[in-house]
């Protein structure tokens, strides 16, 4: 049986068609599901009995469990249950243009960035496209409300799960679906170079970010194990051909460190680094949490770089800290799942 949220308009016409239905129902059963959000395919009364049935011996529902939920003002954290009992975190972020939820795409995650909570838990499973889609459904249910952004950004590394993040995309893009549009959609990776390279050639206009926290070569090894497998200049030419091959400008976000990578030195090496690149650049203090062998960035040391990268022409904001009561900051999930 496979979970109803894992199948594309494209594969539903197939089943349909394969059952001798006419296609139209695949549409048809996706407003349903996404827009009248049925959980169970007897609500379809439309549909004859004999094929609710089928649906039923084919697909299931599948169910996240909330096991907490914590707010603030403008930031809330759901910790969820799997299926199969594993623990994942997305967070709700109240911006001025609508709601974004910062969403995890595996259990754990094999990278081992050194500042980020969520690599202290060694990659357990791949999230399933069905169990990306269900954070925002199950979001959307607990809430009331519709999400308008998605960023692929919380627990693990997208473009390590990457035929699942786009079947993903492919599903709460559609229109008939939960029609998020693809420039509302963000994907960060800390620099998978072949992925990014694919990623140029995917035919939706989903929106790309770098990690990148140093344009330092040893530093970044440091701070970013990945950086060993594909260096700064490996990495800068797979932006380029990412660019030239879409002409969408690339986010770098850069999570400010105290005293490792926020000094004049560190900003001077970024603008070089990017002079060449359309980019914008997403300067993140950093969220100070228990047990980090890191901190924050003073504010008189953020506003010192942004105003270097701005006298050098670079187009760069300080990110609205959301989150720093409860543990949300982006790369900094899951300390309520290791709890
Ligand atoms: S920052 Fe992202 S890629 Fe790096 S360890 Fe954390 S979740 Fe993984």
């Amino acid at each position: 049986m496979q979970a109803i949220y894992d199948v594309t308009i494209d594969e539903l016409e197939k089943y349909f068609l394969n059952k001798n239905e006419k296609k139209y129902k695949a549409k048809y059963l996706y407003n349903f599901l996404y827009k009248e959000k049925i959980k169970d395919f007897d609500e379809i009364t439309t549909l004859k009995k004999s094929l609710r049935d089928e649906l039923k011996e084919d697909f299931y529902f599948p169910t996240l469990t909330l096991l907490k939920h914590e707010k603030s003002e403008d930031v809330q954290k759901f910790l969820f249950s799997l299926e199969d009992n594993l623990l994942i975190e997305a967070v709700l972020m109240e911006h001025d243009y609508g709601l974004s939820l910062c969403m995890s795409s595996q259990v754990g995650c094999n990278m081992g960035c050194k500042f980020c909570e969520s690599g202290r838990l060694k990659k357990r499973r791949n999230l399933e496209a069905y169990e990306m889609v269900e954070q925002i459904l199950k979001v959307e249910e607990l809430i009331s409300k519709k999400i308008s952004r998605i960023v692929v950004m919380g627990i693990g590394e997208p473009f390590d799960n990457y035929d699942n993040f786009c079947k993903f995309i492919k599903i709460i893009n559609s229109d008939l679906g939960l029609s998020i549009g693809s420039r509302h959609i963000t994907v960060s990776t800390c620099g998978v170079v072949p992925k990014i390279k694919e990623f140029a050639s995917f035919p939706y206009q989903v929106n790309l970010a770098i990690s990148l926290h140093s344009a330092i070569e040893n530093k970044r090894q440091e701070l970013m194990p990945i950086s060993r497998a594909y260096d700064l200049n490996t990495l800068k030419e797979a932006l380029i051909y990412y660019y030239n091959k879409t002409h969408r400008r690339i986010t770098i976000e850069y999570i400010m460190l105290n005293k490792v990578n926020d000094s004049i030195e560190d900003a001077k090496a970024l603008v070089n680094y990017v002079k060449d690149l359309n980019c914008y650049i997403n300067l993140i203090p950093y969220n100070t949490t228990n047990g980090s062998d890191f901190e924050r960035s003073s504010d008189k040391n953020i506003k010192q770089f942004y105003n270097y990268l701005i006298k050098n022409k670079l187009t760069a904001t300080v990110r609205k800290e959301f989150g720093s009561k409860i543990s949300a900051a982006c790369g900094q999930l899951s300390s309520m799942a290791e709890k």
